[in-house]
């Protein structure tokens, strides 16, 4: 495992240890014991600048769902527009939003606009599959969210859903969020997930 810490000094990373691991290889053979090439394992640490969005990920690790809403009045097509996912600056303005705890909104209005069922995922998945892929509207809010469902029901268009957080042990990724159907019980839900708090 690599060793390594990251401080943030002054608005800025600062990086110290060990970021690039090489790990022993191992040789190919054929089925004769031929040399055909080798196995190159390495591991990298990646960083990853949440910048303007971190609020959002914050928000979740406490089971709060942060929005954006454009609150510049000489915005013609966006002022007062709710943004989910979250934006940091208004798309037709371009001024900086302003954030809005909608986790209430969603627990109430949270639906199923449409979904997506995935059998097969990319390399490092660590969702369970399939994946049930479902992109969530709330009133008032302009955007869709893309996020995934749990429990056993599968997903349909205009199922009401309310939104989980893994807040118990965050990974302070976008997977902390998921949603459930709305009438699902606490005590029935995913291992490390509550309700909002
Ligand atoms: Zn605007």
């Amino acid at each position: 495992m690599s060793d390594y810490t990251i401080k943030v000094v002054e608005g800025k990373y600062k990086l110290s240890g060990d970021f690039h691991t090489i790990e022993p290889n191992k040789p190919i053979l054929d089925t004769a014991g031929k040399l055909c090439g080798i196995t190159n394992p390495r591991n990298m640490v990646y960083t990853h600048s949440y910048g303007g969005e971190a609020p959002f990920f914050a928000g979740i690790t406490k089971g709060r769902l942060i929005a954006t809403r454009c609150d510049n009045k000489d915005c013609k097509d966006s002022y007062e527009s709710v943004f989910l996912p979250f934006r940091i600056h208004c798309p037709d303005c371009l001024e900086r939003t302003t954030e809005v705890d909608i986790t209430d909104i969603a627990n109430k209005s949270a639906r199923v606009y449409t979904f997506m069922v995935c059998e097969r995922s990319g390399a490092f998945n660590t969702l369970e599959k399939p994946i049930r892929f479902v992109n969530i509207e709330f009133e008032g809010v302009t955007t869709i969210l893309m996020s995934y469902l749990l429990g056993k029901q599968e997903p349909k268009i205009g199922m009401k859903v309310r939104p989980i957080f893994r807040t118990k042990s965050p990974t302070y990724t976008i997977t902390d969020l998921a949603f459930v159907p709305a009438e699902t019980a606490e005590k029935d839900l995913p291992a490390g997930f509550t309700f909002s708090k």
